[in-house]
């Protein structure tokens, strides 16, 4: 006998009792037992676990808690333990990816503190800026955190708790239960580390192993000896689709197991693949390894284990999830855990923690996060244990990174991930570099990591696109590289706060770790340099990027290192003393040559290093941080030459600038054209260092060097070392016109030209860019606010576009939304443009058009704005320097630049060449450069007057400037810049010496005035003629316009291009009223008083061929030489019209559309018409062209040539077949005029002839190969014949009977006229090629619309014409109605003639000859439609759509004796079956009008004596009408009141519903509101049909549905009053209403009178995005068992249904005959929108539009920030909230089947990407 359960829990206890119960007391326990549950058999299947956990449960881990409870129970135990806690303080909720978390802007201290969902909904942050993002997983909410919060850190729920895990809280318990709890968690986590550690899977631990010879109880223990598992782990460099296709193969399994077996890898890290003996598995590893080998992939990591290690494995996850579960049953067990994990094993000198820290990497992914989720939750929620373990981790941080960087799982799986928890927390960060040294630690361990990549002391990064070959061996990989450089994440996060007190031993810390960081810089300093290449191109591109990637990764510490060392005098001179020291060694080489300068008669000693030759770098690190420090000495009255910084041990000045300079220099170079032959790599170097991603740390860096030496040189020295370092020391000279120019050739002229005004623009930016704090007196608002100003000036921008195009601080923000309001106008977001930034215009002065950020592009286009916004506002055009803000006394000494001679000698040499025609060593920008320099110097001198000690001398230079060769600009600048010298020195303070010069440059001011005056009246003249020229050129182009509009006006059905959604009234709409204009008032479409038009022959353009054609192909088909016309058409199956959503079976496809319009065929078109054999022709070439493509490429196409699908020729809207371009059958050319007002039918006589002829109906049998109707209306009737098919009486039969039965010939022969062609149309007219064409465009709507092939003789295909032609209509119709607008409104002329040709071949497809079966198939539809109309069927009138059922009926009766293949052209017939429907679609109202029943009523159900019933009261209904009496010549509405009023208590006494109290007028009102959809739709019809002009009402811009009922009425030559029209047909009510099902379909609502006005709207989104997600949040994988939570929740916008998209958990069979799998988008869009579908996936935001199976787009979600943009993909994070508009316009897509027509025009679009997505398993 096996020992029970319980017999184990006491021994255990009286083991425990003892003392001697140990590890091995469980282990030996868990050797017999854990086998014998989870050791996989053979052939078992990994998902069907179910069994097992239970059996585990029973056997395992209850025996555990029953342990821990001792004589107690588990749940009083861990109860008592639970009411230790008080309320939680803190949240700590552990993410999982994908999840969203909410960060806030005004209170986080770091993008790193977050808030789960649940405490952001209850915190005060909802009202704050705050932002969403999604987890990469892994992290936890840090609600309750003090530190990571300045304000509001508790939500309302943990604003309640008192505490955080009181780590003493287990002392209060028991010392037997503390320590049993000790015992099992000691020995769980010695046994999960034994077991998940195993890398070899042969032998187990002795104590777990099973000896040969124990006498076993249990033989099954045995049998499982020499079974084997092949378990396949998760890498990281497979894809999913590479490890489906290999396990397809290998372990000849079906896709859809392979996607399940992948899915569970995914989630839980490893799986068995198979299970059997050694060999069998050694041959699957095999098979997967020669997989990977044909995949030229890595291999795959296949394991064999032996079975029982496989089931300790198991077992051993199972219980580290059962761990966490234990400590939430209180925070007493947290400390116990803590406790126990901190504790050494005995004989072991490590904490269990470490041990686990140091096999991070040999664990699977799923344990990994299982454990990190426990470390979180036992021991990063206390603080103490916090810190101890980050002391721990701060200890192990090289080894962990170590495995890290050799490891391929991603960081976030991985155990230094956990740095982020640890390193954000500022008293943490700053006790661990305060007491563990840690910043040395990390840095030393990137030095130690990078080791083979640094080469004399220098290191050379690498990128991922590296050259791999040229890698030595044993070097570091480019991942690898990537991988170290998380270090640097971890850094920043420790530097995240300032401290505010220092204590020595941080001091100490910090500065040994600053001590490191200078080391490190030492080696970037000067990396990757590059030198000039003359002569030949380069070969190779040099390798940029690593050292680029590296400094973006590097630039957010730096200003942290700047703000941690100048917080503190003390660290600040010893940072600086290091620095320095560092600079003199390592800061740059090539310092020793030194040559004297002379320049102005002040002589300089200077470096000699040419740019041009020697080797240069962009990567000067050191010096940059130099330059920031030196800021920052003022703040504690230290410079760069105070005593504090010895001579010795520090550059000398031109030294410490010497590498900023060389870069300024080569980047100088490189724009005037000497370094192309360096090739791309550099171009994009010098691309970044100006860029608004690196120029931060770079440019602005190298700039701010240069000042703090301005400032502290003197400044002609200064000025002669940078002419000197830009070779400009010739061109100074005066006689460098004279003497050097004609030596050099015109490359070099050129060239240094552009130096000179790459110099001059540098020596500006060094006077005048001061917005830096430290440099001026700004704060860093203003610099933020200096930087969008000029951002705004080039264009106006949206709030995204100008956030980034700032620079990130450390937290990436901006500071934007602080000052963008002061600076400027938000403008709304209207229609599809965005909102967006205006500068406002008391701004426009401060627009520096030589800012030193902008491009060259952006410069010029800032100016032509700049121009057009002073001419709006009537002011001088003129960009002159703005005013500075003044420097800080450190700085102020910059300005002696403008007292000095060189600089004035600079100014005079430019002035006075520019002066002299014939230069060529100066341009207009150095000109101008050079006027903001003097514009500069006089702001400072009304700063500070007195400042400048030379005013004469500037005055003299200005003077030189000749106006001769100027343009406009220039001059307006010269003529400020004297303004503001006159402003500067007005005239009496002249110095007395300079009177000479002052009168000359009096004269010649006025003079250059008058010049100017001269030269803006000549410029005004200019104008005015340019003017007078442009007004000619206006005036003729007019005329031409007008005779292109004329022409086009001519042509119109040609150019006509307007869409129907455009709400204006076009051209359409003119066009509309002229052609009623010619139309008598009153206008009728249907019976005798029908208004037929004259014959309208108009031409069509081929669009193709360009020839003319007429569309009304005269009399004959006789004529070869007319050819037949064709429109493209786009035919898709469409639920967009659906009252209720329900299972479609295509074999349910009646000859008219059922009441719930749940599914349908919906036609539309661009309207541009083709040959038939033009088109033919261009459709086999596109059908080539795409067969060409390889297969992968049709991926990403924008066309599906399966599915026939094409583009118009024209508009390349997406096609996919074409409908012919016919005339309506009333066309005079089919049989002259008749009048129809001879025929003399009452309708009471119609209805009985009907009735003859249904009543008198023979059976056909069908056609073999027919398929089966059967089965769709098997609830009919006989069983004689194939049911519902039947064939007509011949007509000789039912004269008789109708004569025998009227006793009158004459109405019998009336009657029957009303089928002979002289009636109605014939086809014999239409050319012959026409059959053809209409019989394969009905063809086509069937392929397309059931998604199957037809047979050629499938009755079906009738049907799906007929009932998608009735959908169109109906679809326009609601389209219209939801637009607000009347009937015809903005129909265009291309749209209206696509629907009367759909309706045309519609109306001729009956009649149709290219199908022998045809004739006799639309007689047996006929008598069909006609049985379920009079109710002589099972359909009952509540399951018919009354207007779709009319229109087959229309179409249909015509040939309903088959010799004569009539068609319908609105005849006296047209109306009764219109007159009958609409009576019809009444009766449906009244029934539905009140849809509250009795309970007791059950349905009658269906019988056989059904149909008896229906035939009985037929008999009935001819007998006598009790409502004929009172009806007989009232008129006036309430007459029709009190007989709608009676036709309601009817049917409701028919049905059995009791009596309902109306007021009758009311019941009219609701009524004649309902059906006026019907009666639209039915005026559209019949317009088409029949092609008489309608009224213009119906196309009139103001919609009055009232006064469109009567308009309708009038046009479908109906009585205004309901009863005089309606009552002759009532007879037919009262068998409609003895239908027995009639009651059931009610109750089931198959017709919803509620639902007849309005249209479908798109599923109700929730407001606020952050409250959807939260909603979201829950919703689990509808697949998984496990109720796991979706990783891509994604919600049908159509009906709302969720689901995971993108994912291979919820891929599934695609229900049609492919079987194919696809993803869950895919699928239910198949089922709930026909193929074509919208899609949110909530997490990152992102509308997906799917059509087809491979086809599909993203498209802008309708939610908006407060700025009018869109977040796609959750980039930037600002709350986001429903856009009705934006929703509207998604919407209007949806109803107007736009959705192919979307997908297909943003792929083609996209289709250069070359980036495809696999639509199929979205
Ligand atoms: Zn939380
Ligand atoms: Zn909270
Ligand atoms: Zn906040
Ligand atoms: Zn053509
Ligand atoms: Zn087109
Ligand atoms: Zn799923
Ligand atoms: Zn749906």
């Amino acid at each position: 006998m096996e020992e029970s359960v319980e017999d184990i829990v006491h021994k255990w206890l009286s083991q425990h009792k003892e003392g001697s119960l140990n590890n091995r007391s469980f282990r030996d326990y868990w050797r017999r037992t854990v086998p014998l549950i989870y050791a996989p058999q053979p052939n078992f299947n990994p998902m069907h676990i179910e069994e097992q956990e239970e059996q585990s449960t029973k056997l395992l881990t209850d025996p555990l808690h029953q342990f821990i409870a001792g004589s107690s129970t588990p749940d009083k135990v861990y109860n008592s333990i639970r009411e230790l806690d008080a309320a939680p303080a803190l949240c700590g909720y552990v993410f999982n990816a994908g999840e969203p978390t909410y960060g806030c802007r005004d209170c986080g201290f770091d993008p790193t503190c977050v808030l789960c969902s649940d405490c952001f909904k209850a915190s005060p942050h909802t009202k704050h800026r705050y932002k969403m993002s999604t987890s990469s997983g892994g992290g936890y909410c840090d609600c309750g955190d003090t530190e990571a919060w300045r304000s509001d850190a508790f939500c309302s729920v943990h604003a309640k708790g008192t505490q955080g895990i009181c780590m003493s809280s287990h002392k209060q318990l028991d010392p037997d239960l503390v320590s049993r709890i000790q015992i099992v968690m000691e020995c769980i986590i010695d046994y999960v580390r034994d077991m998940l550690t195993l890398s070899e899977g042969l032998s187990l631990p002795s104590d777990l192993e099973l000896p040969d010879a124990e006498p076993t109880r249990n033989p099954n223990l045995y049998k499982m000896m020499d079974v084997y598992c092949a378990v396949l782990y998760n890498d990281e460099s497979h894809t999913y689709d590479q490890v489906i296709a290999a396990l397809e193969r290998a372990i000849k399994c079906t896709k859809k197991e392979a996607v399940t077996f992948v899915t569970f890898i995914d989630r839980e890290g490893r799986c068995v693949i198979r299970c059997s003996g050694f060999q069998a598995c050694q041959q699957v590893k095999s098979a997967m390894d020669r997989m990977a080998i044909s995949q030229a992939s890595k291999p795959f990591i296949v394991k064999i284990f032996r079975s029982h290690i496989q089931a300790h494995q198991s077992f051993a996850s199972q219980l580290l999830v059962w761990l966490d579960k234990l400590l939430e049953k209180g925070n007493a067990i947290k400390a116990i855990f803590s406790e126990v994990i901190f504790s050494c094993p005995s004989g072991d000198n490590m904490t269990m923690l470490e041990r686990i820290m140091w096999t991070d990497n040999e664990l699977c992914k799923a344990t990994r996060i299982q454990w990190h989720k426990l470390f979180i939750s036992g021991l990063l929620m206390d603080f103490e244990t916090k810190k101890r373990f980050a002391r721990l981790f701060t200890k192990h941080y090289s080894k962990m990174m170590k495995t890290f960087i050799a490891d391929d799982h991603e960081h976030s799986v991985c155990i230094v991930s956990l740095g982020v928890q640890l390193f954000t927390m500022p008293t943490i960060a700053h006790m661990l570099i305060a007491e563990e040294a840690v910043i040395a630690k990390l840095i030393l361990t990137f030095i130690t990591e990078c080791t083979t990549r640094i080469k004399n002391g220098k290191l050379f990064p690498l990128s991922q696109n590296a050259n791999l070959s040229n890698l030595e061996q044993g070097s570091m990989t480019p991942t690898e590289f990537r991988r170290v450089q998380f270090i640097l994440f971890d850094l920043k996060y420790l530097l995240g706060m300032t401290p505010l007190t220092w204590t020595d031993q941080l001091r100490k810390g910090f500065l040994h770790g600053f001590n490191q960081i200078i080391k490190l810089f030492c080696m970037m300093q000067n990396m990757d340099p590059v030198t000039r290449k003359e002569g030949s191109h380069v070969e190779f591109e040099q390798e940029w990027e690593g050292s680029f990637n590296l400094h973006i990764k590097m630039s957010p510490i730096l200003p942290q290192i700047v703000d941690w060392a100048s917080s503190d005098r003390v660290v600040l001179i010893k940072a600086m003393r290091m620095l320095l020291k560092a600079l003199n060694e390592h800061g740059c080489e090539g310092l020793q040559k030194r040559f004297m300068r002379e320049a102005a008669g002040h002589t300089v000693c200077c470096i000699e290093y040419d740019v041009s030759k020697s080797p240069v770098s962009m990567h000067i690190v050191l010096t940059r941080l130099c330059g920031s420090l030196a800021v920052q000495l003022q703040r504690y009255d230290l410079s760069y030459n105070s005593p504090e910084f010895p001579t010795k041990d520090k550059p000398s000045l031109k030294e410490f600038i010497e590498p900023s300079l060389r870069t300024l220099v080569m980047v100088s170079q490189c724009k005037a054209g000497m370094w192309r032959r360096n090739g791309m790599a550099l171009t994009n170097q010098t691309y970044f260092y100006r860029n608004v991603r690196c120029r931060q740390e770079m440019m602005d860096k190298d700039v701010l060097v240069l000042q703090n030496a301005a400032a502290l040189m003197p400044p002609d020295d200064f000025l002669i070392s940078l002419l000197n370092r830009f070779n400009l020391m010739s061109w100074q000279r005066p006689d460098y016109e004279t003497t050097y120019l004609w030596s050099r050739d015109d490359d070099n002229i050129r060239q240094t030209v552009v130096i000179l005004e790459e110099f001059c623009q540098l020596l500006l930016y060094i006077v005048a860019e001061r917005y830096v704090v430290g440099v001026a007196q700004v704060e860093a608002s203003d610099v933020t606010k200096h930087e969008v100003i000029h951002l705004l000036c080039v264009q106006n921008m949206t709030h995204s576009s100008i956030n980034k195009q700032l620079p990130e601080g450390t937290n990436h923000e901006t500071g934007m939304e602080q000052i963008i309001d002061d600076i400027a106008d938000f403008k709304k977001a209207s229609g599809e443009v965005k909102g967006y930034y205006e500068l406002k215009t008391k701004f426009y002065d401060m627009y520096n058009i030589f800012f030193y950020h902008y491009s060259k592009e952006e410069q010029s286009k800032s100016e032509v704005e700049h121009r057009e916004r002073c001419k709006k506002l009537g002011r001088e055009v003129c960009c002159p320097p703005p005013p500075v803000p003044p420097f800080t006394p450190a700085f102020a000494p910059i300005r002696n630049i403008f007292n000095c001679a060189v600089f004035r000698h600079l100014l005079h040499e430019v002035f006075s060449r520019w002066s002299d025609e014939r230069s060529k060593s100066v341009t207009e920008t150095s000109v101008q450069v050079c006027l903001h320099l003097l514009g500069v110097a006089c702001y400072e001198e009304l700063h500070t007057p007195g400042f400048l000690t030379n005013p004469g001398e500037l005055r003299q230079v200005l003077q030189l400037l000749q106006a001769n060769n100027s343009t406009a600009s220039l001059l307006s600048l010269i003529a400020w810049t004297r303004r503001k010298l006159e402003e500067a020195f007005p005239e009496k303070e002249k110095p007395a010496g300079s009177v000479d010069v002052a009168a000359d440059s009096v004269t010649s001011i006025a003079d250059a005035a008058v010049n100017a005056a001269a030269d803006t009246e000549e410029l005004d003249e200019k104008q005015r003629k340019a003017k007078a020229s442009q007004e000619r050129k206006q005036k003729i182009l007019n005329k031409m316009a007008k005779m292109q509009k004329n022409f086009v006006k001519s042509h119109k059905a040609l150019f006509s291009e307007e869409s129907t959604v455009e709400d204006r009234p076009s051209e359409s709409e003119v066009e509309q009223m002229e052609v009623c204009d010619l139309m008598p008032d009153e206008m009728v479409a249907l019976g005798p008083k029908q208004t037929l038009p004259h014959s309208t022959s108009f031409s069509q353009t081929c669009i193709v061929c360009h020839m003319d054609e007429s569309m009304c192909q005269g009399a004959a088909g006789s004529d070869e030489s007319k050819n037949l016309l064709v429109v493209g058409v786009m035919v898709q199956p469409s639920t967009v019209l659906a009252r209720r959503r329900r299972e479609f079976n295509t074999l349910d496809q009646p000859l008219y559309l059922p009441a719930d319009l749940h599914r349908g065929i919906h036609v539309s078109s661009c309207g541009h018409p083709m040959h038939v054999h033009c088109w033919k022709l261009y459709y086999i070439k596109v059908i080539q062209k795409e067969q060409r493509r390889n297969y992968r490429m049709r991926q990403g196409t924008n066309i599906d040539v399966e599915r026939s699908e094409y583009l118009c020729p024209l508009c390349e809207c997406i096609c996919n077949d074409a409908v012919p371009l016919l005339p309506p059958p009333t066309q005079p050319l089919f049989g002259g005029s008749i009048t129809q007002g001879d025929i003399l039918v009452t309708p009471q006589q119609w209805l009985h002839g009907l009735h003859v002829i249904h009543t008198n109906k023979v059976a056909r049998t069908v056609h073999a190969s027919a398929p089966e109707l059967s089965d769709s209306l098997s609830d009919e009737e006989d069983s004689t014949a194939v049911a519902g098919v039947w064939l007509p009486p011949d007509l000789p039969s039912v004269t008789s009977r109708l004569t025998s039965d009227m006793n009158s010939s004459c109405a019998a022969s009336n009657f029957l006229k009303m089928f002979t062609s002289e009636y109605n149309t014939t086809m014999s007219n239409l050319l012959p090629t026409s059959d053809q064409v209409m019989w394969d465009f009905a063809h086509s709507i069937f392929r397309h619309g059931l998604d199957q092939n037809p047979n050629l003789a499938d009755e079906r295909i009738l049907g799906c014409t007929l009932a998608s032609l009735a959908y169109t209509i109906r679809s326009h119709e609601e389209v219209q109605r939801y637009e607000g607008r009347a009937l015809l409104t903005g129909i265009s002329s291309r749209q209206h003639l696509f629907l009367s040709s759909l309706t045309a071949t519609a109306a001729y497809i009956p009649s149709n000859q290219c199908s022998k079966q045809m004739p006799q198939v639309s007689t047996s539809a006929a008598v069909c439609v006609l049985r379920d109309v009079l109710g002589a069927s099972s359909v009952t009138l509540l399951e018919m759509d009354c207007f779709s059922a009319a229109v087959s009926l229309v179409l249909l009766l015509p040939g309903i004796f088959s010799p004569t293949h009539a068609t319908a052209k609105g005849g006296l017939q047209d109306q009764y079956v219109l007159q009958l429907c609409f009576l019809g679609h009444i009766v449906q109202l009244l029934l539905t009008y009140d849809r509250t029943f009795p309970e007791d009523q059950t349905p009658m159900e269906d019988t056989d004596e059904v149909q008896e019933a229906v035939l009985g009261s037929w008999v009935a209904a001819e007998e006598e009408d009790p409502m004929d009496k009172e009806c007989e010549d009232s008129s006036g509405s309430e007459h029709d009141a009190s007989w709608l009023l009676a036709l309601f208590h009817q049917s409701r006494d028919a049905v059995g519903l009791p009596p309902l109290h109306v007021n009758a007028a009311t019941l009219l009102a609701h009524i004649k509101e309902r059906c006026l959809p019907f009666l639209r739709c039915a005026g559209l019809f019949f317009h088409l049909l029949t092609g008489c002009a309608a009224p213009a009402e119906l196309s009139s811009s103001v919609w009055v549905p009232e006064s469109e009922y009567y308009c309708l009425l009038r046009y479908l030559g109906l009585s205004t009053s309901l009863a005089q029209s309606l009552q002759p047909f009532a007879s037919v009510v009262k068998v409609w209403l003895a239908h027995p099902r009639l009651l059931k379909c009610l109750k089931v609502p198959t017709f919803d009178g509620d639902r007849a006005l309005t249209v479908n709207k798109l599923y109700p989104l929730l407001k606020d995005y952050s409250e959807f997600i939260s909603e979201v949040a829950s919703f689990a994988c509808p697949s998984s068992t496990v109720g796991e939570k979706s990783s891509t929740p994604t919600i049908c916008l159509v009906c709302g249904t969720m689901m995971c998209s993108q994912t291979y958990c919820c891929q599934t069979e695609l229900p049609d005959a492919t079987k194919q799998m696809v993803g869950a988008t895919t699928a239910h869009a198949h089922t709930c929108c026909a193929g074509s579908g919208m899609f949110l996936r909530v997490w990152d935001c992102t509308v997906i539009f799917r059509t087809g199976k491979y086809k599909g787009c993203y498209f802008t979600p309708p939610y908006l920030d407060q700025y009018g943009e869109a977040d796609m993909g959750l980039r930037r994070g600002n709350p986001l909230f429903l856009n009705a508009e934006s929703y509207s316009r998604l919407h209007a897509k949806w109803l107007q089947h736009l959705i192919p027509e979307t997908v297909s025009r943003t792929l083609a679009a996209a289709s250069t990407h070359v980036f495809s997505i696999d639509w199929q398993h979205v």
